[in-house]
């Protein structure tokens, strides 16, 4: 069924047909890597080795996309220009607790638990907010960044 409405695609569906299956291919690569960070040029290049038609513009598209629905996060580091993106696993809470990014290195950590109990009474008491944790992130240094960066352990 799904295959003989493929064969009768006009050109423009076609082409439009491309631009999904760039995005279908990049989340399964995405997925399969799901507990490390990986580069657009890394999926880039997996797409073009798979013998599939992309370009890099297409995957940064995507990827911004996917960035903005917050099914990834988009690492960014201070050092150069160069943005790496993590997969937020929606079945591993990631849509339920804040994530913290270190702006040194990159490295991502995961409130969970007891931490983000805490982040929640504390806030709801305060002001009276609650989180909503898939679009929010918080920014900072890690243990390690901060002793290269001589910075305090704590204020
Ligand atoms: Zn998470
Ligand atoms: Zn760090």
């Amino acid at each position: 069924m799904i295959k003989s409405l493929c064969e009768v695609e006009s050109e423009e569906t076609v082409q439009r047909g491309y631009r999904t299956k760039a995005k279908d291919e990049i989340m399964s690569y995405i997925l399969s890597n799901k507990h490390r960070r990986v580069s657009a040029s890394e999926i880039y290049e997996h797409i073009k080795n798979s013998g599939k038609h992309t370009n890099l513009t297409t995957v940064y598209r995507n990827l911004d996309k996917l960035t903005e629905a917050g099914v990834i996060l988009k690492i960014k580091n201070s050092s150069d220009d160069y943005s790496v993106y993590q997969l937020l696993d929606p079945d591993g809470g990631c849509d339920e607790h804040l994530h913290i990014q270190c702006r040194g290195c990159g490295h991502v950590y995961h409130l969970e638990g007891e931490a983000m109990d805490k982040i929640n009474a504390c806030l709801l008491e305060e002001c009276g907010y609650s989180i909503i944790c898939s679009d929010s992130f918080l920014l900072g240094y890690c243990s390690s960044c901060r002793k290269d960066k001589d910075l305090p352990e704590k204020h």
